[in-house]
């Protein structure tokens, strides 16, 4: 049987009992921290999260569902993690950094990435990078080698565009990750936050696109998609249109 604990947060909060799978989920939803206080029922243990959980190894990195043979794997988790040859970024037109997955990826992954950002507008894209575009930069600090930067359809703004422009950002993101050679990427689910894409419209989108440039290309060996939350990765899961293989 599931070992029960109970949880005090650092705001006071108390929550049990409940099991190892639930605290784990909820520490990646970020609702928990390390230092939160626990109680093991079983031995009458005390201690912080991270004193019972080996919480690095739970560093998003669930893989949830496989499609394609296994060349697409669906986690929970964070992009700025993800130990493959580039992550996508969604960034903004500007290409210097913003709020969501871009501050996260520019944060841990330091200034060399901004520093390459900035070169690119300055030489190829100085009035900023159009919507479903994509170029890449080195990882500077991330596990990541490359970033691919992306520029995903803010929702409502380009009419009936907005799930080619979505899906552009795929296709260009996949398409310049195979002239470079890498043979992993790791996606977030581009403009589904800030840009407000509705979660279910875009899983659709996005798996589409995904598949048919997967179907045509052989060299691409892994494509994860990386959701922060297990309900995102639900979501997806229930609206994704991934061929059924084998
Ligand atoms: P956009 O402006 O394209 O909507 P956001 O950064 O606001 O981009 O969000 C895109 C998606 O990335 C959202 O679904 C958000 O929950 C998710 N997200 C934010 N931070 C991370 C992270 N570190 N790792 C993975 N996904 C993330």
């Amino acid at each position: 049987m599931e070992q029960e604990y109970k949880i005090i947060t650092s705001d006071g909060l108390e929550y049990g009992p409940i099991g190892a799978s639930t605290l784990k989920q909820w520490y990646l939803e970020q609702r928990l921290r390390t230092t939160d206080k626990v109680f093991r029922y079983s031995d009458n243990r005390c201690g912080h999260l991270r004193d019972f959980f080996d919480v690095d190894s739970w560093e998003h990195v669930d893989i949830i569902q496989p499609f394609l043979d296994g060349r697409v794997l669906i986690l929970v988790g964070d992009i700025t993690k993800q130990r493959v040859d580039a992550i996508v970024n969604a960034a903004n037109y500007t290409l210097r950094g913003g709020g969501g997955v871009d501050g996260a990826i520019h944060e841990a992954g330091g200034p060399e990435i901004l520093a390459a950002c900035e070169e690119l507008r300055r030489t190829q894209y100085p009035e900023g990078l159009p919507t479903g575009e994509a170029v890449m930069t080195p990882g500077g600090r991330l596990p990541a080698r490359y970033v691919i930067h992306t520029v995903g359809p803010i929702k409502g703004v380009h009419g009936a565009r907005d799930a080619e422009l979505l899906a552009d950002c795929y296709r260009h993101s996949l398409t310049l990750a195979v002239r470079q050679g890498l043979r992993s990427v790791a996606f977030p689910a581009i403009s589904t936050g800030i840009y407000g894409y509705p979660r279910d419209e875009a899983a659709a989108v996005a798996s589409q696109a995904i598949a048919d440039f997967l179907t045509r290309d052989p060299s691409l060996q892994e494509v994860r998609l990386v959701f922060f939350t297990q309900r995102d990765a639900t979501t997806f899961l229930q609206y994704q249109v991934f061929p059924r293989t084998g």
